[in-house]
């Protein structure tokens, strides 16, 4: 017999759909991908020949576990340029990818039957995870009419006997983003309770507006963790680097954990993604600003259709809701009019009826896929 645990996992709707919709492509069908969480651009050129040269220059061994000081060194800085805030390159580790850099960080903090609470709707990731790390997880609500924002009396009525929350802003799949003095109720909160955040900012430079790292709250250093990575950022998804800061106990003992995983991540990707963090900055705004182009473009149209949606504030996802259920809709749209999406119910709670529309192709693309989910809609409704 199987681990029950794992039996008990779902697969991950995310990348499966994303993936039959690759496969549909590979056959000769015009598919219409909403479905995939990943930039459609193309890796900068400063990356590529980086990777080249780290492979000539011998980088092709194991790395240290905690990854390359250069890089690491090379992340605090940026966090200094970007956000003013000094993070030690000893309180960084360098992951295969974010995903890995948030296992390590549950595996880390979690004793059997911890309590975990994860606003919904929320990335299908996080409660695999805390489960297969053996902890509980508690939804916490969010206000959809607030732009999904977190439900603070909701946190305050379950937070009492947790340990950890997860917070992920910008939000996949909402687009929902933080002020201040929401982050600060938040903070307050888990300070009072004696609960860890985990703060998902992989999105912190795909925003709308001006993004507040959880770091700013110097006080409550030593409770969070914070994820980041150059999937999103950098469009590197299938070069797996991420990352995660804290403080330096939580760090070395995630290290542990990648030692006997997966060892370290790839050795000449670390060197690469130097020239990311330095070189890169123009590509960054580039993508920002299609991003920003498309997220305009696709919410005008919404409008018109008459659907409901919130703007989002950041991310390359729309969480629009229809009077239908997600699952049967995206089913529909990806089997008859080869339109891939994810259906919001995949995200938890909240999710009913929605679909994530993930705006990572042209314009013109977003104009078709629309038109044959208007379609779509009239045919179910009639
Ligand atoms: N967090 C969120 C919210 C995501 O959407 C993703 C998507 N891949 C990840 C973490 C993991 O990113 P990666 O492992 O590619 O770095
Ligand atoms: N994070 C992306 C998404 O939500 C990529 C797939 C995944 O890792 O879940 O689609």
């Amino acid at each position: 017999m199987l681990s029950d645990k794992v039996l008990k996992i779902p697969k991950s709707s995310t990348l499966q759909i994303t993936a039959k919709a690759k496969t549909l492509k590979q056959k000769g069908i015009d598919v219409i991908n909403f479905a995939a969480g990943e930039p459609d651009f193309k890796t900068p050129k400063e990356v590529i020949t980086e990777i080249n040269n780290a492979i000539e220059n011998n980088y092709i061994y194991y790395a240290p576990s905690k990854g390359y000081l250069e890089l690491r060194k090379a992340i605090a800085e940026k966090y200094r340029e970007l956000y003013n805030i000094n993070v030690d390159h000893e309180e960084i580790i360098i992951t295969p990818g974010a995903k890995q850099a948030i296992f390590e960080a549950v595996a880390t903090l979690l004793n059997p039957g911890d309590k975990v609470l994860i606003p919904t709707p929320c990335w299908v990731s996080y409660e695999p995870i805390v489960k297969l790390c053996d902890g509980v997880v508690e939804f916490v609500k969010t206000i959809e009419e607030e732009g999904f924002k977190i439900d603070i009396e909701d946190l305050e009525r379950k937070i009492a006997d947790s340990k950890l929350l997860i917070l992920n802003y910008p939000n996949n799949p909402t687009g929902c983003s933080y002020d201040e003095k929401t982050l600060r109720k938040v903070i307050d909160l888990c300070l009072e309770n004696d609960v860890y955040i985990l703060s998902d900012e992989i999105y912190d430079r795909i925003t709308f507006e001006k993004h507040i790292t959880l770091l700013k709250f110097k006080e409550a250093r030593d409770k969070i963790v914070l994820i980041n990575g150059f999937s999103k950022t950098y469009s590197m998804t299938g070069f797996r680097l991420g990352y995660a800061i804290a403080n330096r106990k939580i760090i070395d003992e995630m290290a542990k954990v990648q030692e006997h995983t997966v060892s370290c991540a790839v050795s000449f990707v670390q060197i690469a993604a130097i020239a990311a963090l330095k070189k890169c900055e123009y590509f960054v705004r580039m993508m920002n600003y299609e991003y920003r182009k498309r997220m305009e473009y696709i919410t005008k149209r919404l409008n018109e259709m008459n659907i409901s949606h919130i703007k989002p504030k950041g991310t390359f996802y729309v969480f629009p809701k229809f009077n239908v259920n997600g699952f049967k809709l995206a089913e529909r749209l990806i089997e008859k009019y080869h339109v891939a999406t994810i259906p919001g119910e995949a995200f938890g709670p909240g999710g009913e009826n929605h679909l994530r529309l993930s705006i990572t192709i042209p314009i013109e693309k977003i104009e078709e896929g629309l038109e044959l989910i208007e379609k779509c809609l009239k045919e179910m409704s009639s």
